[in-house]
């Protein structure tokens, strides 16, 4: 949604003296809303027992989110070695820690087993004798094939390189249990952004029927199923945001069902991202140049590298400018806010209606609190902004500095290595 009514009126009294303190640009998160929206998903599901949000780490990796995450009382989802060590360093035990991870190489498994180790979440079934040892605990992730259809940025679940196939989960769990796993998981995650919440309801009745299906050719029980990530944030302003109430309604009344049934219910967890910290960041940016060729450009101090989401996904990221009129009506111009990378998708925004903008003017890009500064990169030699965290008391700490050219360069500091033959 783009900034909340409340996120507004915290940051734009401080803004101007945040900006003369930090200089632009800078992603500047929200805690008070991304602590109001874990509260509201715990509280959605309070009737559902042994429900846990992971939060994915890859949507917003920083200790000082993840610590808030912790404080809510979630676990972490990561795929990485350097998300593993992100989630440990701030004191994530064993059973925190999801590792859903795809193409798993033999340094991620080290890692992974590594300090006590964590939930292993298998992509493939070929992966089981890649792993150091079968651990008690073990989980597979599923694809459902052709028997459901995905969203824009998962694509057709046929297509896409994750999970094992239907055919093969009684086996994955069969040679798991014979090779010493004594607790399992099912975990599937199918779409993204999705604000339709009867996706996820969907998913949901699908996991708990795949874990009936196998409870019955293998006489093993299901700790947990886990339906990934993917609630939606409204990124368009007229759009409604996802209706987290029915959800959970729904949700717990499967789970009740399912009790019903089998005399048990497994835990019920989630590993969302973008649903907890996406509308709590802004990414803002001061306008420095403006061109008027065939069509109006307004050219800001930032680029793609801060936020890649309007040119991977053609994402919309609502914009607005500091101490202008905010409504469509006052709108008296149309152009694209673009950054300065030699890539002509290096565009935060096409052909906007937005107010007459000049040079020095601050613009708020909004929703970037996940998969903004996270999914950034250094082409064209392009550094990455800093990250603030405006705290609960009104403090505004700087929690990730700004890259520097020094930091560009590291890599090509090494000791010399030249192989002869
Ligand atoms: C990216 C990802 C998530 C988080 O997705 P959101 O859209 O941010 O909720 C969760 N689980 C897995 C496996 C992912 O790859």
């Amino acid at each position: 949604m783009p900034i909340s009514q409340d996120f507004n009126s915290r940051l734009s009294p401080r803004l101007d003296d945040i900006i003369s303190h930090f200089g632009t640009p800078f992603h500047i998160y929200d805690e008070i809303g991304i602590r109001e929206t874990g509260r509201q998903l715990n509280q959605a599901f309070a009737q559902l027992k042994g429900f846990r949000e992971y939060f994915a780490v890859k949507a917003l990796p920083n200790p000082a989110i993840l610590r808030i995450m912790q404080d809510l009382g979630f676990g972490f989802d990561c795929s990485s070695i350097t998300e593993l060590i992100q989630s440990r360093e701030i004191g994530a035990r064993p059973e925190d820690i999801m590792f859903t991870s795809n193409n798993t190489s033999p340094a991620d498994f080290k890692e992974a087993f590594g300090n006590g180790g964590c939930i292993m979440n298998l992509d493939d079934v070929t992966l089981i004798d890649k792993m150091p040892s079968m651990p008690e605990l073990i989980c597979f992730r599923y694809n459902p094939g052709p028997s459901v259809e995905g969203n824009d940025i998962i694509g057709n679940p046929v297509e896409a390189k994750y999970g094992i196939s239907h055919d093969q989960v009684v086996d994955a769990y069969r040679k798991a249990r014979d090779l010493g796993a004594r607790r399992f998981g099912l975990h599937t995650m199918i779409v993204s952004n999705e604000l339709n919440y009867k996706y996820k309801v969907k998913t949901t009745r699908m996991l708990l029927e795949i874990v009936e299906m196998v409870q019955a050719e293998l006489d093993i029980r299901f700790d947990f199923i886990n339906f990934g990530g993917g609630l939606g944030i409204p990124y368009l302003p007229d759009t409604a945001p996802l209706d987290l109430a029915a959800l959970a309604v729904e949700i717990t009344a499967l789970f009740a069902n399912f009790e019903k049934r089998n005399g048990y219910a497994p835990d019920m967890l989630m590993e969302s991202g973008r649903y907890m910290t996406g509308p709590h960041g802004v990414l803002v940016v001061t306008a420095i140049n403006h061109k008027d060729i065939y069509r109006k450009y307004i050219g800001v101090d930032a680029c793609m590298t801060a936020l890649m989401r309007p040119a991977m996904y053609g994402a919309y990221h609502h914009i607005t400018v500091h101490g202008k009129p905010t409504d469509i009506a006052s709108a008296t111009e149309v152009v694209d806010v673009v950054g300065s990378l030699c890539e002509n998708n290096d565009k935060f925004a096409i052909q906007r209606e937005l107010p007459a903008i000049v040079d020095g003017d601050v613009l708020l890009i909004h929703d970037t609190g996940a998969h903004g500064q996270a999914m950034g990169f250094n082409y064209n030699g392009k550094l990455r902004p800093q990250e603030l965290l405006l705290r609960p008391d009104g403090k505004v700490e700087l929690i990730r500095r700004a890259e520097t050219v020094q930091d560009y360069f590291a890599t090509l500091n090494f000791s010399p290595d030249v192989w002869t033959s």
